[in-house]
């Protein structure tokens, strides 16, 4: 049966409420859909599951970098070779979606764990906080807030757009 990470951004949020400067590890999936930065699982998830999809998206209309623009399905996608960091998306975001150690450490690669590799999945685990990630061998279970993001990684989050 196929192994993944479950990730519960719920608990990772209460975790990095209680301490600010807590590191986090950081994962990509390789092949990962975008190499021109490290995109995280996490950045995808927060944009896919926690934003609200704004209309008139103020984070895009305070981003001086134009880093920020919509995709097709109206997700968030963030250029990392465009953000130079300066959180105003993150000060104006009505819902506070966004976990502003992003863009502290997006170029911080020791941070980062291949989640294709069981060996990095496992390390990736016990470097997040405690009870905020697990391997298991679970299936999406939308009626348990839990969301396939990829092959590998289950998001377990509020879900706030039902997509059609
Ligand atoms: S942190 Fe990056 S994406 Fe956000 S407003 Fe600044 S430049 Fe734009
Ligand atoms: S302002 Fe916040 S909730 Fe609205 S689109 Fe931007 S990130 Fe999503």
């Amino acid at each position: 049966m196929a192994q993944r990470i479950l990730l519960d951004m719920t608990k990772l949020r209460a975790a990095l409420a209680e301490k600010h400067d807590l590191q986090v590890p950081e994962a990509v999936f390789y092949p990962a859909p975008n190499r021109e930065g490290l995109r995280t699982i996490r950045e995808l998830a927060v944009f896919r599951y926690a934003c609200r999809r704004c209309e008139d998206a103020p984070c895009i209309a305070s981003c001086p970098a134009e880093a920020l623009e919509k995709d097709e399905e109206g997700i968030i996608n963030r250029h990392l070779n465009l953000c130079v960091s300066c959180k105003s998306c993150v000060t104006i975001c009505p819902f506070g979606t966004m976990m502003t150690d992003f863009f502290k450490h997006h170029r911080n690669k020791d941070l980062y764990y291949d989640l294709t590799d069981m060996e990095e999945m496992a390390k990736f685990v016990a470097a997040c906080p405690p009870g905020t990630a697990e391997i298991t061998d679970r299936k999406e279970s939308p009626e348990e807030n839990i969301f396939r993001l990829n092959d590998r990684i289950l998001i377990k989050d509020i879900k706030y757009i039902n997509e059609k």
